[in-house]
């Protein structure tokens, strides 16, 4: 058996036992959620309790509080971000503090919240050191996680916040301004990128961009 193989039948082993469920979904070895019905309105929180111990990676040993994400679960719109800072550490809640106001007034401008029609989340779900960059074994280690959210909230667009985030979600070396204003595609999903909370806060400059892109999400949602 491959690594690959190895990596993937010890996740579904840590989730669920030693039993193994097999999914007609032609993606099945991306979207290992097994037992849990997509129909059951705790799904999230049942999966957030299966995973929220991992050690998968060392950041593991370093966090306060695994961030799960939080939100609703029949959301059309998932926002991701890269990874918690140290106020979503210490909170546990994605997206806190300054940015995540911000964050806050741009889904109100689109008529939603994070509890209505929204879920936010990062790709990691434990904090990097000095919110350092994701290392490419922390993203290998954590991202099926994600693509199991995906599969359990199924939006109808993704949106990922910062350089970081968008060029790992599609996995290319690219710049924020060649990703922004493009319809990308997910796990079969549609995703945009735009700015970062936090980078509108340092460069205010930017948030009439920021804001042709929320428009161009609304378009997208409506
Ligand atoms: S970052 Fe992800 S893979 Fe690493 S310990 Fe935390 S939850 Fe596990």
């Amino acid at each position: 058996m491959d690594g690959d193989k190895k990596k993937y039948f010890r996740q579904l082993e840590d989730l669920y036992g030693d039993e193994i469920f097999l999914s007609l979904n032609n993606n099945a070895e991306k979207f290992p959620t097994g037992l849990i019905k997509k129909d059951d309105p705790n799904r999230l929180s049942i999966f957030k309790d299966k995973i929220k111990n991992c050690l998968k990676c060392d950041l593991g040993n370093l966090r306060k509080n695994f961030v799960f994400g939080s939100g609703d679960p029949n959301a059309s719109l998932l926002i991701i971000g890269e990874a918690p800072g140290e106020q979503e550490d210490l909170s546990g809640e994605p997206f806190v503090g300054r940015a995540g106001k911000l964050l806050d007034k741009m889904l109100l401008a689109i008529n939603r919240s994070r509890n209505n029609d929204v879920f936010i989340c990062n790709v990691l779900k434990c904090r990097p050191p000095e919110n350092r960059d994701p290392k490419k074994e922390e993203i290998d280690e954590c991202e099926p996680y994600l693509i199991n959210q995906i599969d359990l909230i199924q939006p109808k667009l993704i949106v990922a916040l910062g350089r970081i985030a968008g060029k790992t979600l599609l996995g290319v070396e690219k710049s924020l301004k060649e990703m922004r204003g493009v319809l990308h595609k997910y796990h079969s999903r549609s995703l945009i990128v735009t700015y970062h909370p936090a980078a509108l806060l340092r460069n205010p400059n930017w948030k009439h961009g920021a804001w042709e892109d929320f428009k161009l999400i609304q378009k997208l949602l409506d």
